[in-house]
């Protein structure tokens, strides 16, 4: 019997593993250049800290949670989003006391029990940013433009950010009892719809199941503070050179979003169009006990970023610069050591098995894609020399190992 990987889980080989870490820097380095510092937190929470945030009427909390109970009878889950970790850690550690600014990001893995399709996997990376702290238009703005900026630098093309204002909690009442009457005159409602007509009513727009098409649909009507806010952002990301499209219809999954939300989505993933998604969440981390502190963040999906950028992968393929080979059995400990002290001068090394014969292990130089065979046998051992081969013009000459480094550097 051999071990399969659970369905909905996967490994990530190289280069695809290239292409995660591509993106992961891509976005330190953003994040840096906006102020944002990491914060690590758990994979496992209680499992009441999900119903209390992500919420009890969302797909994610009734049907996709990985929740266990563990040896003492706690009730578990895996995490299915960062937020609600991220938010319990600002409260618990009473980091609205610090002084500093409340920008955190994360880069961790995710798990919802959806059913796996392309695109979309039972463990999945995320990499998100949450602004704690930050109430003004231009945070929604800057956290949005910095989405943008990460998949521009990326190299991704297709995108198309897609935004709009759900309304706080003096307009949206108004809203929500203009789309439940909207809503229960529609026939054919799918049989969740029905289900979230009163208490979610917002998701039935966000339906991803063949129904009435809900064209007419009232529109918000924004108070006055949610319409400043929101034209502000817009002008904003217009000040940022960052494109946007109004979809009235753009609700998001998650019951804490208020005001702004947003989600960037590709043409080219099919059904799996959105690569992140976020918003503001004001009312969030009062409503889990911690100090009134208005919000705006947003996770990426890397599985997904991985794919957009799959053209890309063939950059990371990593070859190393040289490949030591042994004329003969006995130039093992030579070869060895000179493997190590190109190490030690930063250039890349490799080397299969210096027991083997010579003519295979050219034939692995030759398959590594290195630029250079470095060959020694008992003269070179001798001398203090190695034969150095260009594998692409096949030229080959004895260097002196004291001039081995600045002759591959200059190469490089
Ligand atoms: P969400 O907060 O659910 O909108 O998730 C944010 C982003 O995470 C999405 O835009 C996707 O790119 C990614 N994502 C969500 N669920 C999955 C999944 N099951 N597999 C892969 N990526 C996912």
């Amino acid at each position: 019997m051999t071990y399969q990987t659970i369905r909905g889980f996967r490994d990530i080989l190289p280069p695809q593993s290239d292409a995660f870490s591509f993106i992961e820097k891509i976005s330190r380095e953003i994040f840096t250049l906006y102020g944002y510092r990491e914060i690590r937190i758990p994979a496992v929470e209680y499992f009441e800290l999900f119903i209390k945030s992500t919420g009890e009427t969302t797909d994610i909390v009734q049907k996709e949670m990985y929740r266990f109970k563990d040896a003492s009878g706690r009730d578990l889950a895996l995490r299915p989003e960062g937020t609600p970790g991220v938010a319990r850690a600002y409260i618990n550690n009473n980091l609205s006391q610090t002084g500093l600014n409340g920008k955190y990001f994360y880069i961790a893995d995710m798990f919802r029990a959806e059913r796996p399709q392309a695109g979309r996997y039972r463990q999945f990376e995320q990499i998100g940013a949450e602004n704690i702290g930050a109430s003004s238009p231009y945070s929604d703005a800057e956290s949005a433009a910095m989405l943008a900026e990460i998949f521009k630098r990326l190299g991704a093309e297709n995108l198309r950010l897609e935004i709009n204002s759900l309304g706080c909690p003096s307009c949206r009442p108004k809203y929500r009892e203009k789309l439940i009457s909207y809503l229960s005159s529609q026939k054919d409602l799918c049989s969740s719809c029905l289900q979230r007509l009163e208490k979610n009513p917002l998701r039935v727009l966000d339906c991803k199941i063949d129904g009435p098409k809900l064209t007419d649909f009232p529109s918000i009507e924004l108070c006055g503070d949610c319409a400043v806010h929101h034209e502000k952002f817009k002008k904003c990301l217009s000040l940022s050179k960052v494109d946007f499209f109004e979809n009235p219809k753009l609700v998001r999954g998650l019951d804490y979003y208020q005001r702004t939300v947003f989600e960037l989505k590709t043409s080219s993933l099919g059904a799996q169009d959105a690569v992140a998604g976020g918003g503001r969440y004001d009312g969030l981390i009062k409503d889990m006990g911690g100090p009134a502190s208005p919000a705006v963040g947003w996770a990426l999906g890397a599985d997904r970023a991985a794919m957009i950028i799959e053209k890309r992968w063939g950059e990371f393929e990593k070859k190393s610069n040289v490949f030591l080979v042994s004329a003969d059995k006995e130039r093992g400990d030579y070869c060895f050591s000179l493997a190590q002290f190109l190490r030690s001068e930063n250039i890349s090394c490799d080397f299969s098995d210096f027991s083997l014969s010579f003519k295979s292990q050219m034939r692995s130089a030759d398959k590594s894609g290195a630029l250079f065979a470095a060959i020694a046998g008992e003269d070179e051992e001798k001398n203090g020399e190695v034969s150095l081969k260009n594998l692409f013009s096949k030229e080959q000459k004895k260097v002196k190992k004291e001039e081995l480094t600045e002759i591959i550097k200059r190469s490089l």
